[in-house]
């Protein structure tokens, strides 16, 4: 656990304690509420009560009253202890001897009220007392309570009460009013008192004393409930808490648990990655040397033993590099590290390309090969051509690998259309690979495409690999947004399609293949032992117009000719495939030129070896047309218009856009005039060092080869230069540094000469680190001299691209639009600048928190400003950093932001320069 952890741990602990905390108190609160409620409520009632008794008592006295004044008072025998009332002495029968000598007073309703109230304090405690404002009798006289309430009562003639603190005794006292009766008037008259007047009040006093000790009962009793439930209810909320608290640790610890694993996942993943580009590069530098060297060896002269030995080094060279390839991009696959590109490409040249650099091997083994392109499939697609190309090369090398007679073709079709809704894919291109090999058992079709499955795992199985191949294939086919399926019979063959979808390149629109129609009317004679060939080769003829006529072999090919001849009609073509059972092409080919009578105006040859003795028998026999299986539409339009129609024909192939020339070691082509090319070469491996001066001088070029970064720089200042080839990794000053250094002190002098970086690593990131440095192009190692010899001829020419599928543009888009709009510096350039790496840090931020809408946002708004200056390559980055945000797949962002950054570095830096020129000019 580090730090973070632990004082995240810590945080959620005192987040725990508080929660508790507020929950006691709450709890508490809660509690003690509800028994102030029962208290009041207690106290409330014992009120209640007492007032209850009061007003019964004092109804009561008021009814005894009234019965006594009602009968006008009472005689009492006085023998009980009855004192004469004193008020009453003025009265002539106050007292009375009844016959028997019985001695009787007169009680009237006053008297008898005072007598029971005495007798009610003596017996309860209970206080009553009558009493007036102007009472006759003094001991009637109101105490200061009684004043205020019998005043009370009198205005408003209803009872008043309230709990009074007397003598250090509380008491309920209520003042109930007296109304005068008739029988009252006797003696009050003279107060001038009427019936139905309130002539005074009944006082009740009850002491609460006894209810008090009835309330403390009842409060002892709420206050242990309420307590027991208190401590219940702390229990738990305690219990609660802590299970809770269990939980939610048990959860986070898993959560950390997890992301230890994934950050140390990831961290093995990134380790495995640099391990990965550094063994490719350990691997691929001295490969580099064993191919190069052998190659270079291969031209020299050798003994026939020598050049076996060294065929055999060759290819065995060829195919370890293809068990390294298979496993980095493999592991490439795995860490989710490979990248894919989309960019406009001629899907013609590159099919056409992978099959002619794999025809070999197959009519090393005796096998046709066949390529047909439908008429539908659009000339320029966007997409990764380099993954189509791998994945071509993948099925096409099985099925080489696992036929040994017959053919293997290579169909591209037009699958489906897709119509340009938003930016959709404009089509789906179905790619099938078909040989007639040894095939797939059906229970073996399922795991196929699994990692490490070979169908024969045996020692002693014939065929090498190592069983990655179909499931890398599978992987890439599925990342360009496609899908694998297999189809095969055992000895009978197999079928491997894959459908791709890609977007039409703009400025192709709905170009389809040019069908030139350019030799309607003309007759072609095809001799092709192989079907497909046959099928082929009448369809691309049939496009040029001309009436083909198929023979599957030699034997009837005079007979054909002749009677065309004798019809009227003679063929102008006689296509001929230059092996085939019983009679071959050649002599074929022999025999319509030995023959007296029969003149066909082009032989054309088809032969499986560029190199082999075809060529030669066919200047012995005067074939000059000789083209090598599988035939290249362009190719073959380009050859049979040339020789049919010569200038003429050479016309409409341009006009066609026909026979695009193809970049061969043999044959090279190109603008720069070689004797005068000086390359400086800065590599410290000193056998690569000697493969690349060999291929250098192998083509006349001037070559000057130092050995460190520093002493290119040097080399730089002292010489002139038409070009370098820089190695990435050098000891003292490695390839990027130099780089950059030349590019400083070329900004003083303005000069610009091309650096074509020479980089072992296959990441892309060391590739875009050429870029960024300032080389304008690199080649990856093991170096194949083909694009070698491209690159430096771009370079040369001025013919100038990215490099190797980059995804990374060569900014003349930025700097035509400065050209042309020379406001936008004033503008927007400023304001781009200023801008920018503000965006880029908030993008970083909003990766970090994770936020996909934001990062959404943002790469929107960087879009359209990098759109405004023809960015390509930014405006591609950016575009997809918005879908990557949409789409929450943030580890993909975290890659595109930082290609991102680089890309508006560079694109900063043109932004720069040119507003320093636009000051410089004032
Ligand atoms: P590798 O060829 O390197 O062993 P792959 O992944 O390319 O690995 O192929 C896996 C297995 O599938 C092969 O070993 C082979 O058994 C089978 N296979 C692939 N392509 C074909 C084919 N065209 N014909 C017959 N078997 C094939």
């Amino acid at each position: 656990m580090d730090r973070r952890d632990r004082e995240e741990l810590e945080r959620f602990r005192s987040r725990g304690r508080r929660a508790l905390t507020l929950l006691f108190v709450l709890w508490t609160v809660l509690i003690a509420v509800s028994l102030a409620w029962n208290v009041r409520v207690t106290l409330t009632n014992l009120k209640e009560s007492a007032l209850i008794q009061a007003k019964a008592i004092a109804d009561k006295d008021v009814l005894y009253r009234r019965w006594a004044s009602s009968l006008g008072g009472l005689y009492v025998n006085t023998v009980r202890g009855v004192e004469p009332n004193p008020y009453l002495a003025g009265h002539p029968d106050r007292d009375l001897v009844v016959r028997s000598d019985i001695h009787l007073t007169l009680v009237n309703p006053e008297y008898m009220s005072r007598m029971v109230a005495d007798l009610q304090e003596q017996s309860v405690g209970i206080k009553t007392h009558m009493t007036s404002l102007e009472p006759i009798n003094p001991a009637n006289a109101p105490d200061f309570w009684e004043r205020r309430a019998l005043q009370g009562i009198q205005g408003a003639g209803s009872d008043v009460h309230s709990v009074e603190e007397l003598d250090g005794e509380r008491y309920m006292r209520l003042m109930v009013p007296l109304i005068s009766e008739e029988g009252c008037l006797e003696c009050h008259a003279p107060q001038g008192y009427a019936a139905g007047d309130v002539c005074g009040g009944l006082s009740v006093l009850i002491p609460l004393s006894p209810l008090y000790g009835q309330a403390r009962h009842d409060l002892l009793a709420h206050s242990l409930t309420h307590a027991i439930i208190w401590l219940i209810g702390m229990f738990g909320i305690g219990m609660a808490h802590s299970k809770h608290q269990r939980a939610d640790l048990a959860r986070r610890r898993t959560e950390w648990e997890l992301k230890l694993a994934k950050e140390s996942a990831e961290s093995a993943n990134r380790a495995k990655s640099e391990f990965l580009a550094n063994m490719s590069h350990e691997i691929r530098t001295p490969m580099n040397a064993i191919i190069g060297m052998t190659e270079l060896t291969l031209e020299t002269e050798l003994s026939k033993d020598q050049r076996e030995y060294l065929d055999m080094v060759q290819v065995s060279a060829d195919s370890l590099l293809k068990v390294i390839n298979d496993i980095l991009d493999f592991s490439k696959i795995e860490a989710g590290m490979l990248d894919f590109e989309e960019i406009p490409f001629d899907l013609r040249e590159v099919v056409e390309k992978t099959v002619l650099a794999l025809a070999l091997r197959a009519h090393q083994k005796g096998l046709e090969i066949v390529c047909r392109i439908a008429p539908e499939v659009p000339a320029q697609v966007v997409g990764d051509p380099m993954r189509v190309r791998q994945v071509l090369i993948n099925l096409i090398g099985n099925g080489i690998k696992f036929t040994d007679r017959g053919e293997v073709t290579v169909l591209v079709d037009l699958d489906r259309k897709v119509d340009r809704a938003g930016e959709g894919n404009d089509c789906v291109l179905r790619f099938t690979v078909r040989d007639t090999g040894i095939g797939i058992p059906q229970e073996q079709l399922q795991r196929l495409f699994q990692s490490f499955t070979q169908v024969d795992s045996s020692t002693t199985r014939n065929f090498g690999g190592t069983g990655l191949g179909l499931a890398i294939s599978r992987q890439m086919v599925e990342m360009m947004g496609g899908l694998i399926r297999v189809e095969s019979r055992v000895r009978k063959g197999s079928s491997f399609v894959f459908s791709v979808p890609f977007r039409v390149a703009e400025e192709t629109g709905e170009l389809l293949f040019p069908r030139p129609e350019a030799a309607a009317g003309r007759r072609a004679l095809v001799v092709d032992d192989n079907g497909s060939s046959r099928l082929i080769l009448r369809e691309m003829l049939s496009d040029l117009g001309m009436e083909v006529t198929l023979l599957e072999g030699g034997v009837d090919v005079l007979q054909q000719l002749e009677e065309a001849l004798r019809g009227g009609k003679p063929f102008d073509l006689l296509l001929l495939d230059s092996r085939m059972p019983g009679m071959d092409g050649f002599s074929v080919a022999e025999a319509v030129r030995s023959s007296p009578t029969l003149e066909v105006p082009m032989v054309m040859m088809l032969s499986s070896d560029r190199v082999s003795e075809d060529s030669v028998r066919c200047r012995k026999l005067g074939i000059t047309s000789y083209l090598v299986k599988p035939v290249r539409r362009s190719e073959l339009f380009e050859t049979i218009l040339v020789e049919l129609f010569g200038e003429d024909g050479k016309a409409a192939c341009s006009e066609q856009g026909i026979g695009t020339p193809m970049p061969e070691a043999e044959h090279p082509k190109g603008g720069a005039n070689r004797e005068e090319v000086h390359v400086l070469l800065a590599e410290d491996n000193l056998l690569n060092r000697k493969v690349a001066v060999a291929l250098m001088e192998k083509r006349g070029w001037r070559v000057t080869s130092v050995g460190n970064g520093r002493a290119a720089v040097e080399a730089l200042k002292k010489g002139e230069f038409d070009l370098v080839l820089m190695d990435i990794q050098m000891p003292d000053l490695d390839g990027l540094d130099a780089t950059r250094l030349i590019r400083a002190s070329e900004d003083e002098t303005g000069r610009h000469v091309p650096i074509i970086g020479l980089t072992a690593h296959a990441m892309k990131k060391d590739r875009e680190a050429c870029l960024s440095a300032g080389m304008d192009e690199y080649v990856s190692k093991p170096i194949d001299q083909n694009m070698l010899y491209a690159a430096i001829e771009r370079q040369l020419t001025g013919n100038k691209g990215a490099g190797e599928g980059s995804n990374i543009d060569d900014l003349s888009g930025v700097r035509q639009t400065l050209e042309q709009n020379h406001s936008f510096i004033g503008e927007f350039v400023e304001e781009f600048l200023e801008e920018y790496p503000g965006e880029l840090r908030r993008l970083r931020e909003a990766l970090a928190a994770g936020d996909g809408g934001a990062v959404e946002r943002i790469a929107h708004g960087l879009k359209s400003v990098v759109g405004l200056f023809r960015a390509d390559g930014a405006y591609r980055l950016a575009r997809d950093l918005e879908r990557a945000g949409e789409a929450m797949t943030l580890g993909e962002a975290e890659t595109l932001c930082g290609e991102l950054a680089l890309e508006l570095e560079r694109m900063g830096e043109v932004l720069s320069s040119a507003r320093r020129e636009a000051r410089a000019a004032g």
